[in-house]
């Protein structure tokens, strides 16, 4: 598709275009979708299935299915009166307000809202590119679960295994896969959590973190604080534990050690390229003129009140989807927008098959109960409710 919107003619009219259907950029494309009337709204977005990222766990162990977890995006936007374009946005000339995407289209745009989240950080450790499996997409989740397959083929018939999965970061994504995959092996894969700080968890909730202590001791997970990894190979991982240099044999190392905010190129660009971007009150870009920045991308300096940045969640994200359409739309009226307030909700925690902990909104639960709430939280938090509830009711009818 060339152009749609160019010309001088359309100048008043020119679309939001909004880069990454994430959390933030769905959330937002269908908020403004609701609109009276409505701005032309185009999305660009690359991939075919919109991706639940908190239920990745859930969709490797098998507990909820793939079109549960990753809605496609055309069921998810039909009849909206949103501009689909997949598509990756490779160039932002933001001097002249146009967009570049892979296939060579050129779009302009009213105001540019650029939510295109967080990809894995290695931290240039050596050796985590060419052998470590990650955790943050669809096809991470297909490529690992493959690989847990064989690791428990090989171990059919053994009780004790010397199989081991190393997992480094003790982050929610690394306590949360480790209590999955060890629930999962029964016992026949040994898993190995290194974290390099003192604590697991270091930003969760004191129950929260409590909790999954709990469950990682019950799950037989090990442990290894104060561990730094310096250099991983297919079958090795090296760490300094306490001072002290140790090597563990591996069958397999997942890295969830940390993440890095991505956006496309800006041309000219703008600050150092890979670190998040800087808004306004209002989510407004304070480099980029008539541009937005949204969820894991985006940074204010006094972010929550504390002089903490926003944290890298869905919630906030979806917050800002939600405000970053009234900013949009004031923009465009020519009025001053609101600021945006992060409302924190709580945080919830899985912790193995059939097992969460919640904190928040008042509630303070772990177990089978937490699980379905949280469960039944984020389903119904699906960006189209409708879907939401459905994917709500199959797992509700299933139990
Ligand atoms: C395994 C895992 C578990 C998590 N669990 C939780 C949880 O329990 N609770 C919670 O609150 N948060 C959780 N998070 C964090 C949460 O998912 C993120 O904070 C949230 O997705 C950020 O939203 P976003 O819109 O900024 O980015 P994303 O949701 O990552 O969306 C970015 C989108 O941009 C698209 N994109 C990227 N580059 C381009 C480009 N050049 N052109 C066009 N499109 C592009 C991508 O394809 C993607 O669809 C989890 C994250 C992971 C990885």
């Amino acid at each position: 598709m060339s152009a749609p919107f160019n010309g001088p003619e359309e100048e008043t009219n020119r679309p939001v275009v909004i880069v990454g259907g994430g959390f933030a950029g769905l959330t937002m494309a269908l908020k403004l979708s609701r609109e009276r009337p409505r701005p032309p709204i185009v999305l660009v977005e690359p991939r075919r299935e919109f991706a639940f990222l908190p239920l990745l766990y859930e969709l490797l162990s098998g507990e909820l299915q793939p079109w549960e977890v990753a809605p496609r995006y055309d069921s998810l936007l039909n009849s909206a009166g949103i501009a689909l374009i997949q598509d990756r946005v490779s160039a932002v000339n933001w001097q002249n307000n146009e967009l570049i995407t892979d296939a060579g289209r050129r779009l302009t745009y009213g105001q540019l809202v650029l939510a295109t989240g967080s990809q894995p950080n290695d931290f240039g450790v050596a050796g985590v590119q060419e052998h470590a499996f990650f955790f943050h997409s669809l096809q991470d989740v297909s490529v690992l679960r493959q690989h847990l397959k064989q690791l428990r083929s090989r171990t059919r018939g053994s009780e004790n295994s010397s199989v081991v999965l190393a997992i480094v970061g003790a982050g929610a994504t690394g306590v949360e896969l480790a209590c999955k995959v060890a629930d999962l092996a029964e016992g026949r894969i040994a898993v190995h959590l290194i974290e390099r700080g003192d604590q697991i968890l270091p930003l969760a909730r004191a129950f929260n973190r409590e909790q999954a202590q709990a469950c990682l001791k019950r799950l037989g997970v090990h442990c290894h604080l104060n561990a730094q990894v310096e250099e991983v190979s297919e079958s090795l991982v090296r760490f300094i534990e306490n001072g002290t240099s140790t090597t563990l044999e591996h069958q397999g190392l997942v890295w969830t050690a940390g993440s890095s905010p991505r956006h496309p190129p800006l041309c000219p660009e703008v600050g150092t390229g890979s670190a998040r971007l800087e808004v306004d009150a209002s989510l407004r870009s304070v480099n980029l003129p008539d541009c937005l920045v949204l969820g894991d991308l985006a940074t204010h300096p006094n972010a929550t009140g504390e002089g903490h940045l926003w944290p890298n969640t869905a919630q906030v994200a979806m917050q800002q989807g939600e405000a970053a359409a009234n900013t949009v739309l004031a923009m465009r009226r020519g009025l001053e927008p609101q600021p945006f307030q992060f409302q924190d909700l709580g945080e919830m925690l899985s912790l193995g098959v059939g097992n969460a902990t919640v904190t928040g909104m008042g509630v303070t639960l772990a177990g089978p109960l937490a699980f379905k709430l949280r469960r039944l939280t984020y389903l119904a938090r699906l960006p189209k409710l409708s879907l939401g509830l459905r994917s709500a009711g199959a797992w509700l009818l299933s139990r």
